[in-house]
């Protein structure tokens, strides 16, 4: 099986990779670099022993998609490319909805006409918006979202609903990830954002490698067990993992496939940094500060659906999220740039 995978050199792209690579499925990765590194390529190698193909370019060109098409039989499309920061995309709209909207039409267009009709799409917890009950399930609502970011992924959910109703012969599925933090356990790939990390786990291991002073707590007034904000945070590998198993599962299936890709299990900000500091031995400087506009108390996924159609189940605990991150901060301060 051949499989596209755009934005393949990101974060949850290049692990997803890995595991394709290590499954004996064959990974094409398009990439324009904007916010990753071509060094990465070269991890992948180190672990796998593969070097994938790689097409550096912007899923915005129909022509360059049409152009790889046209070289490689494809069987199926991952599509992780797109842009992500919750902040700027309130103060970038136009950039967001251009990224992720307008760049999935166009490779949804270019894959029609190439004939391959099956795409797996990163989605978010965040087109829940703010939950009323949780365990989230893939049937509560959605499109209350609260930024441009989350609407973009709302949107291209629906667009996808649509172009199946219009095709019947597509297969669509939405993996709505929680939160994934965690690297590789060889310590040759992690999370390496560019600029002040906006996500909880990145500004953590900053602030534990002594690149960041200290880590602000936002807000711990919330309805919550400590004050402080719950999530459901997922190791990147078992979120990688999932992504196997709906290629397995589901890709070759006609129709909308939707899963919620979570733990089932909620931690909040303070019980994570106390699980950071065991990792890394030495306590993390923080302080409490304001709520962060626009942040809910907590969130956690219902993981039934998935565990029974995909047979997949999340099985890495907090403890393995923070040693894998810490392990792949202390080998890598600076991340992928070479000092
Ligand atoms: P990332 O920024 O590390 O990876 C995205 C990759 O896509 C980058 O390598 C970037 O260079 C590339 N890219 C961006 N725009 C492109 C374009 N127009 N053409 C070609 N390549 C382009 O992000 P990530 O954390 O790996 O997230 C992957 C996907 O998962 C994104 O769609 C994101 O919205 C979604 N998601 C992420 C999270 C999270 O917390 N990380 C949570 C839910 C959903
Ligand atoms: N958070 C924090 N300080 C930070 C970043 C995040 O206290 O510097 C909190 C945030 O308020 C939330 C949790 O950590 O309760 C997870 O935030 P993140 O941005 O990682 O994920 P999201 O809010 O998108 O679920």
């Amino acid at each position: 099986m051949n499989v596209l995978v755009t934005g393949g050199l990101g974060y949850i792209g290049s692990h997803t990779c890995v595991q394709m690579i290590e499954a004996g499925i064959t990974t094409v990765i398009i990439d324009n670099l904007s916010n990753s590194n071509p060094e990465v390529l070269n991890r992948i190698e180190s672990i796998t022993g593969i070097r994938p193909r790689f097409f550096e370019g912007d899923i915005r060109s129909e022509r360059f998609l049409d152009s790889v098409f046209s070289q490689i039989r494809i069987h199926s499309v991952i599509h992780f490319a797109g842009l992500k920061a919750v902040g700027e995309s309130v103060a970038k709209p136009i950039e967001y909805y251009d990224n992720n909207v307008n760049g999935t039409l166009v490779l949804l267009r270019a894959m029609r006409k190439s004939g391959l009709k099956s795409i797996i799409f990163s989605s978010s917890a965040t087109v829940y918006g703010d939950p009323e009950t949780v365990p989230i399930t893939e049937s509560s609502p959605t499109g209350n979202t609260t930024n441009p970011y989350g609407t973009s992924k709302w949107m291209v959910e629906r667009c996808l609903q649509d172009l199946l109703a219009s095709d019947p012969a597509w297969s669509i599925t939405l993996l709505r990830y929680f939160n994934p933090v965690g690297a590789h356990t060889s310590g040759l790939m992690g999370e390496d954002p560019k600029g002040i990390p906006n996500n909880l786990m990145p500004f953590i291991t900053q602030v534990a490698v002594g690149r960041r002073e200290k880590l602000s707590v936002f807000g711990d007034d919330y309805p919550t067990p400590d004050g402080t904000g719950v999530r459901d945070y997922i190791h990147v590998m078992d979120l990688a993992d999932g992504h196997i198993a709906a290629l397995r599962e589901v890709s070759k299936r006609e129709g909308l496939h939707v899963f919620n890709l979570g733990t089932g299990k909620g931690t909040s900000v303070l019980e994570m940094l106390s699980a950071f500091s065991e990792s890394c031995g030495h306590p993390v400087p923080y302080q409490i500060c304001p709520r962060r506009p626009g942040d809910i108390a907590e969130c956690w996924a219902s993981t039934a659906k998935a565990e029974k159609e995909l047979n997949w189940k999340a099985t890495r605990n907090v403890a393995d999220m923070t040693r894998d991150s810490w392990r792949w901060q202390s080998e890598n301060p600076d991340g992928y740039e070479k000092k």
